[in-house]
């Protein structure tokens, strides 16, 4: 199947063809038909799919063979809203819709917090076809009136789950108050706990189901492998690993803002150029650190859940769980990082013994095992042992419980005999 065969406008398929993509991934292929019908759509896909053409092309064909009423005085009016969770994801979902509609007038915009309020005013003033914003500076533009979201034809919501785990449910549910009914909704998703399922059905109307991989898979593209190691062995493990297999580009996580920037810091004393990105960081400074990355300068991103997600690395080989995630959700988000668009990539996790419940989460979610290898060198010690309160079903407070409970039923017994 070809572009062309999804009939949409010549000035987009021009686009397209630039762009080099050749045929439309499963996501697109599903999507694009049901979204030019009209219809509301609940996809679920992982990243590195192809979501963001999955909605973009058929909006901006439906805006391209309907054009805009001319604006009207009043407020800045849009068609089109996307909303993205964070502000990285804003700006490169506003990039992909650039880059689809260079060859067409439409007018699309950015707005997310961190930078100034004035250039994005300026370029809402005379009304946008498409805003991509983060809910938090959305809310702001509503506010002071300097956008009015009551015209809004198409709603989009991209990766609905990681904007629940951010806790913008209420801002979410602010937006929509501001929405009129009658709209076209696109709701996308990784995985679909009972959360995001219930806002989905709180917004959208008869949708048709997309389910391009089973929800909670993750990638078959991706290799994974988990080392046990000693905690404080994980750096030299790290920068053993990135120099002696020769990675150039790898995505590390960890689990706090504090840890990212020691590691990072670390690393660089091991010889390995390394930089950080977290949400303590100006814009500017994430920026930079992108691009350092994606340029080569650095071999090694370390980075937060947060600050990680809509980061979009072509080709990005490599991805490291240096903390395993709290979340087990985190870590399908995590390894959807590499083995992007159909390449193959290696998820290596590096797991501590106290971090052996969070593999078991992972594990359940994927319903498989993931393989496990001791590294030479970097055998865990055996006599270091989980904290008492992790070990499984052994922990005191739990054989108390037991014995507790065993006492009542012997009592209860001993009663009912007299
Ligand atoms: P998602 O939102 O699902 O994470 P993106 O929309 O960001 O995925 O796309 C991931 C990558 O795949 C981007 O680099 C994008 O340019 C590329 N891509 C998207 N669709 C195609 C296609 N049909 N053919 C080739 N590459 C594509
Ligand atoms: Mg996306």
């Amino acid at each position: 199947m070809s572009f062309h065969a999804l009939a949409l406008h010549p000035q987009l398929l021009k686009a397209i063809d630039e762009l080099g993509f050749q045929t439309p991934t499963p996501v697109q292929q599903q999507a694009i038909p049901h979204v030019l019908a009209g219809k509301d759509i609940m996809a679920g896909a992982q990243t590195g799919t192809g979501k963001t053409a999955a909605f973009g092309l058929p909006l901006l064909h439906q805006m391209l063979e309907s054009p805009a009423q001319v604006q009207a005085a009043g407020r800045p009016t849009v068609r089109a809203l996307v909303l993205t969770p964070t502000r990285e994801l804003a700006q490169q979902v506003f990039d992909s819709l650039i880059t689809y509609s260079k060859h067409t007038e439409l007018k699309v915009a950015v707005a997310y917090g961190g930078t100034s309020i004035n250039v994005q005013v300026k370029a809402l003033e005379a009304g946008v076809d498409i805003l991509v914003a983060t809910p938090g500076r959305l809310l702001d533009h509503a506010h002071v009136g300097t956008v009015d979201l009551s015209k809004i034809e198409y709603f989009v919501l991209d990766e609905a789950d990681r904007m629940l785990d951010m806790g913008f449910i209420v801002d979410i549910k602010r937006i929509m108050k501001r929405i009129k009914n009658e709209r076209q909704t696109l709701f996308f998703s990784a995985t679909f706990g009972k959360q995001v399922k219930d806002l989905a059905y709180s917004i959208l109307e008869e949708p048709t189901l997309i389910e391009v991989t089973p929800s909670n898979s993750a990638a078959d593209t991706v290799e994974q492998i988990v080392h046990p190691v000693d905690k404080n062995r994980k750096r030299e493990l790290l920068s053993y690993l990135i120099g002696s297999r020769n990675w150039q580009q790898v995505l590390v996580f960890t689990r706090t803002k504090q840890g990212s920037d020691e590691l990072a810091k670390e690393l660089g004393l091991d010889g390995i150029k390394a930089a950080s990105i977290n949400g303590d960081k100006s814009q500017g400074a994430r920026q930079r650190a992108l691009e350092e990355f994606k340029t080569g300068k650095v071999r090694a991103l370390i980075a937060t859940d947060v600050a990680a997600r809509g980061l979009d690395i072509e080709q990005l080989g490599y991805v490291v769980n240096f903390d395993m995630p709290f979340k087990a959700e985190d870590y399908v988000h995590r390894i959807g990082r590499t083995g992007r668009a159909g390449l193959t990539g290696r998820a290596v996790s590096l797991m501590s013994i106290d971090e052996e419940p969070l593999l078991r989460a992972i594990e359940d979610l994927l319903d498989k095992r993931l393989p496990q290898e001791w590294l030479e060198g970097y055998e865990p010690d055996p006599t270091i042992q989980a904290p008492e309160h992790l070990r499984r079903g052994r922990s005191s407070e739990k054989r108390r419980a037991k014995a507790k409970s065993k006492i009542h039923k012997n009592r209860g017994r001993n009663t009912s005999r007299r």
